[in-house]
């Protein structure tokens, strides 16, 4: 599986430096609900993310339990944020969440394509958000009201979401 082909990215985003090194900017206004971008890469599996060099690990994005697309640029760049103008859906499409005018940077939750109990990795945040968890981790980990907000907005992995689901069952039928 290759989603090279899937590549039309150059128009909407630019990269520029920002508060984290570098990230994506919209490169002209973008409506709500509108594509930004498409998540292009190798795939490669979690053995060979956790071969990377450590500043590294974080880049790939899971997109099956123990799959990833190597990112690279220019989605590679976007950065986290705990209060994001953007999310992912179908796997490696990024949207607008809200409308995002020309030169705002883009953001998605990394935390909605983040499961990985076997191997956890955590990253630090410094975004801006009043809402901002301090730490990013797995999407299991969020609190409820965050998870009910993205499963509604439909930008959590289709993985984690059966996880998610499959876990709720579980609980219940223990409750009975
Ligand atoms: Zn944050």
């Amino acid at each position: 599986m290759t989603l090279k082909s899937l590549n039309n990215n150059s128009c909407k985003i630019f990269i520029d430096k920002c508060s984290f090194g570098r990230g994506g900017f919209a490169a002209q206004n973008i409506t709500k609900g509108e594509v930004i971008l498409t998540f292009t890469g190798k795939i490669i599996t979690l053995d060979e993310v956790l071969a990377k060099d450590e500043q590294l690990v974080g880049n790939p994005l899971q997109i099956e339990t123990k799959t990833y697309i190597d990112l690279e640029e220019p989605s590679v760049f976007i950065n986290h944020h705990c209060n994001p103008n953007a999310g992912i859906v179908n796997t490696h499409t990024l949207v607008a969440l809200i409308d995002i005018g020309k030169n705002e940077e883009i953001f998605y939750d990394y935390s909605t394509s983040m499961s990985e109990k076997d191997e956890p990795w955590t990253m630090e945040c410094g975004c801006s958000a009043a809402n901002c968890r301090k730490t990013i981790e797995d999407f299991h980990d969020l609190p409820t009201s965050i998870k009910e907000k993205y499963l509604q907005l439909g930008i959590v992995q289709e993985f984690i979401v059966r996880e998610h689901n499959s876990v709720g069952k579980i609980s219940l039928s223990q409750a009975n």
